[in-house]
């Protein structure tokens, strides 16, 4: 056993110390005789209490037995011996219950303790050994024999002295509890066993230890043990320290910033400026009533900002809310341009940029005097501009609004298949905006601009709901006042905008829609009206843009005329305009090299700068043929010719066709088939010879999908043309459904067709009659130019189309060549 490391309170470990302690006592020499200078007295029993010599300290008195004991030894004049019990929670200890070891004390005064209990002041004076019990009742009374310590000092000694009191001295800079005077009182101590002793009682160690330095007698022993104490309460009171200053500094920089911040709201107030959060929020509170917002949507704009005020500006919903009551302040709620209603001025502008267009132009100055007579009137006509692309009609838009003095937005529908893009996603969805009709308006910054909705022929339709229903609530003037945007949530008023659609076609516009709006066609321009649009606005533009004079060039009548035929094949001039561009790039180039270049175009040298031609007159190379007859065909462009080929081979009576041809041109294709089969007596073709070939009709260009009921006529001609083998005039167009009958119903798109017809150089073109009303948007020159045929049944079709049967008819060169002997052809036709 370690003989400082010992448990008090286990009993083997004490009876050994008990007995070092014995042959300790008596190793020292001036040992008095053995029963000599033994006391009696009162046993004072103390529960968790050591007090060493030297020691005063009041005590409190509980028990009965104690205040008799004490009262007994005051009255004797005596001193008591106090015992520390062994298990401080008994109340009534007997001979066995106390350590060996305890201290001599004398009493002070009795106090009286308002609750009734003693408290009294001893002072301690030596240690003693316990002998044995002379009384227990009424209190423990017993013998002891006072422990004499040698007070020899030695160099050994005093320098564990020294280091006792220094170590003492550092514990008291740094434990706030200890007096400063207990260094002073330590120097002070010669003897080392009480210089233990007093330590001890300052750092007032834990009762186990407190014991152990009670029962060591020798006081060098105890010296070293309070060495060693030392170090460890320094140890814990360093460790304690340096925490306590790191908290405290970082309590000291929490303060100095606290203080600091509130000095920033001193000065700021001062300057009249407040917390930079609040002012902003108050800012934003201001705007929002400066701009005069409507009733509504100022309320709600509050509301959001007083829901910013709940916040710290950091919350990443913060940003959501801002962008909101940005876009609620940004909208041009009742923002209004005056309108210019002026007609005379429409018109001139009007006419300023644009050439002809004169239905167009009539529509819009009609409805500009109809605004002026009756300006309350707030029902606007919907125009829908139709017709192939760069015929002018968003240009002409543009200059609508010029002449109104309004705003110009345009927002393409081309492909919008979600009612979210036309409204807007909600607010629960990342990253919502409002729909693209909010999102223009704010471009428009007024909220009665012209508005400009392009492509409303390609909206789409899916599972993400039908933009086209959300679209009509945007053009019905009943309900476009109070139009809702899922993320707005608020009703914005569009009844004040002039909306403008613009189509390609209005086959594939929603009727729903269409029926609200009021078409004006924009049918292609004429070579003619070409040239003078050319001359009068895309050329000067086109110089203007590339940095060159009015005089620095002029484009020859011809020039321009192979510009329109070889490298532009459209209904509208957009491509026209591109090549006159690039042709003054090319100028503009030499000219800013300073080489010298070409004031005048001419024909010959477009080659020169537009490289090869992109088209040719198809016409002018073909030959009349058995078999090809020639359609025109509408398409967005504006319109086409197209060639229907028919060849008869060896078969069973089959009928193939080819070239993408949609439901409803094959269908056609059946129905002139039947026709023909119908007629073959009267055409004089054998009827026979449908058992025996296959026939083959083909309509290129093979890639692009075509469809229709308006080739039919085309389809019946290239047909009778390959049984009778009589040649197609190549210079013959034609358009029509056919019936079963035989007869020639109306189509579509005449206009276009009738141009393109002409722009390809045909002469004759063959259309129902009942369309003949459509030729007055035709311009007079085209319908000069071309002969035009109206018909009603397909006989008049075939007189004008079918060539007579060649007298001496050779064998076709085609795969038809081994049954043709068998198709005779008639002498005479009835056609
Ligand atoms: P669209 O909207 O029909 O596709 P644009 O309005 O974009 O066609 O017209 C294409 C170009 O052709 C524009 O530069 C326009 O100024 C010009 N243009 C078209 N038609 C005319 C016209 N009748 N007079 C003058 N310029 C025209």
């Amino acid at each position: 056993m370690d003989e400082n490391n010992w448990d008090p309170f286990d009993e083997d470990e004490f009876a050994e110390a008990m007995q070092r302690r014995t042959e300790e006592l008596y190793s020292v020499k001036d040992l008095p005789p053995d029963d000599e200078g033994l006391i009696e007295g009162a046993v004072l029993p103390m529960r968790d209490v050591v007090i060493y010599p030297h020691m005063v300290s009041p005590l409190f008195v509980g028990r009965e037995s104690t205040l008799w004991a004490i009262e007994e030894a005051q009255s004797k004049n005596q001193t008591v011996l106090a015992l520390t019990q062994r298990e401080p929670s008994n109340d009534n200890p007997g001979p066995d219950d106390f350590f060996p070891i305890g201290v001599e004390m004398a009493v002070g005064r009795l106090l009286n303790m308002p609750d009734g209990s003693y408290s009294a002041l001893v002072q301690a004076r030596r240690r003693v050994e316990l002998i044995d019990f002379t009384q227990v009742e009424p209190y423990l009374r017993v013998r002891v024999r006072p422990v004499y310590e040698s007070v020899r000092v030695d160099r050994e000694i005093d320098a564990t002295m020294r280091t006792a009191v220094e170590l003492f001295n550092r514990c008291i800079q740094l434990n706030r509890s200890l007096p400063e005077e207990a260094h002073l009182f330590a120097l002070n101590i010669e003897e080392p066993g009480w210089l233990a002793d007093m330590i001890a009682t300052s750092i007032s160690p834990n009762l186990k230890e407190r014991l152990k330095l009670l029962a060591m007698v020798d006081p060098r022993k105890r010296l070293e043990s309070v060495v060693s104490l030392l170090a460890k309460e320094l140890d814990v009171l360093e460790l304690e320290d340096e925490i306590q200053s790191r908290t405290k500094s970082e309590v000291d920089r929490t303060q100095r910033e606290f203080y600091l911040r509130e000095q920033m709201k001193v000065i700021q107030t001062e300057l009249g400026e407040g917390d930079p959060w609040m002012a902003e929020i108050a800012e934003l509170r201001a705007r929002i009533e400066s701009v005069g917002l409507p009733e509504e949507a100022e309320l709600r704009a509050i509301k959001e900002v007083s829901r910013l005020t709940q916040m710290p500006p950091v919350s990443p919903e913060v940003g959501i809310i801002r962008t909101y009551i940005d876009w609620i302040l940004e909208l041009p709620w009742d923002k209004l341009t005056e309108d210019n209603l002026d007609v005379g001025n429409a018109a001139q502008i009007l006419d300023e940029y644009h050439f002809g267009l004169p239905k167009a132009k009539e529509r819009i100055l009609e409805f500009i005097a109809i605004k002026k007579l009756r300006p309350k009137k707030t029902r606007q006509p919907i125009l829908c501009f139709v017709g192939p692309p760069g015929t002018g009609k968003t240009s002409l838009g543009r200059s609508i609004a010029v002449a109104l003095d309004r705003k110009f937005v345009r927002l393409s529908l081309g492909g919008v298949r979600d009612e979210a893009e036309i409204r807007g996603h909600r607010r629960t969805y990342i990253g919502a905006l409002p729909g693209r009709i909010l999102q223009t308006m704010r471009r428009a910054e007024s909220s009665n601009p012209l508005f400009m909705l392009d492509e409303i022929d390609k909206l789409g339709t899916d599972f993400r709901g039908d933009p086209a229903s959300a679209l009509l609530e945007v053009l019905d003037p009943e309900q476009n006042n109070s139009f809702s945007d899922h993320y707005l949530e608020l009703a914005f008023d569009l009844s004040r905008v002039m909306f403008i659609t613009t189509a390609n076609t209005d086959a594939t516009i929603p009727p729903a829609l269409l029926d609200r709006m009021e078409v004006i066609e924009f049918p292609g321009y004429i070579e003619e009206e070409k040239l003078e649009i050319s001359r009068r606005f895309l050329i000067p533009r086109q110089l203007e843009e590339n940095g060159l004079d009015d005089e620095d060039i002029r484009f020859s009548e011809q020039a321009l005329q192979r510009i329109i035929r070889e490298y532009t094949y459209e209904a509208g001039v957009r491509n026209l305009e591109r090549e006159i561009g690039r042709v003054c790039r090319k100028i503009a180039r030499l000219k800013a090299e300073e080489k010298p270049f070409p004031t005048q175009i001419a024909s010959t040298s477009i080659e020169k700068f537009l490289g090869p031609p992109q088209f040719f007159n198809l016409e002018a190379e073909r030959e009349d043929e058995i078999g090809v007859a020639t359609a025109v065909a509408w398409t967005a462009n504006g319109g086409e010719i197209m060639p229907v080929e028919v060849l008869l081979i060896d078969g069973k009576g089959n009928l193939q066709l080819t070239g993408q041809l949609g439901e409803v041109m094959q269908e056609s294709a059946q129905a002139a088939l039947s026709y023909l089969k119908s007629r073959a007596h009267e055409l004089g073709i054998d009827p026979e010879v449908f058992e025996s070939i296959d026939i083959h009709l083909h309509i290129p260009e093979g890639a692009i999908p075509k469809d229709g009921p308006s080739a039919g006529i085309t389809i019946a001609s290239a047909l009778t043309s390959a049984f009778t083998q009589r040649k197609i005039r190549r210079d013959v167009a034609m358009t029509g459904e056919i019936t079963l009958r035989g007869r020639v119903l109306p189509i579509g798109g005449v206009r276009e067709k009738v141009l393109a017809a002409h722009r390809a150089g045909v002469k004759t073109v063959i259309i129902p009659s009942r369309n003949v009303k459509d030729l007055v948007d035709v311009p007079k020159k085209a319908r000069n130019d071309l002969d035009i045929r109206p018909v009603d049944h397909l006989d008049e079709v075939l007189e004008v189309a079918l060539l007579p049967p060649e007298p001496k008819a050779k064998r076709p060169k085609t795969a038809t060549h081994r049954k043709a002997k068998r198709v005779t052809p008639p002498e005479d036709l009835d056609l």
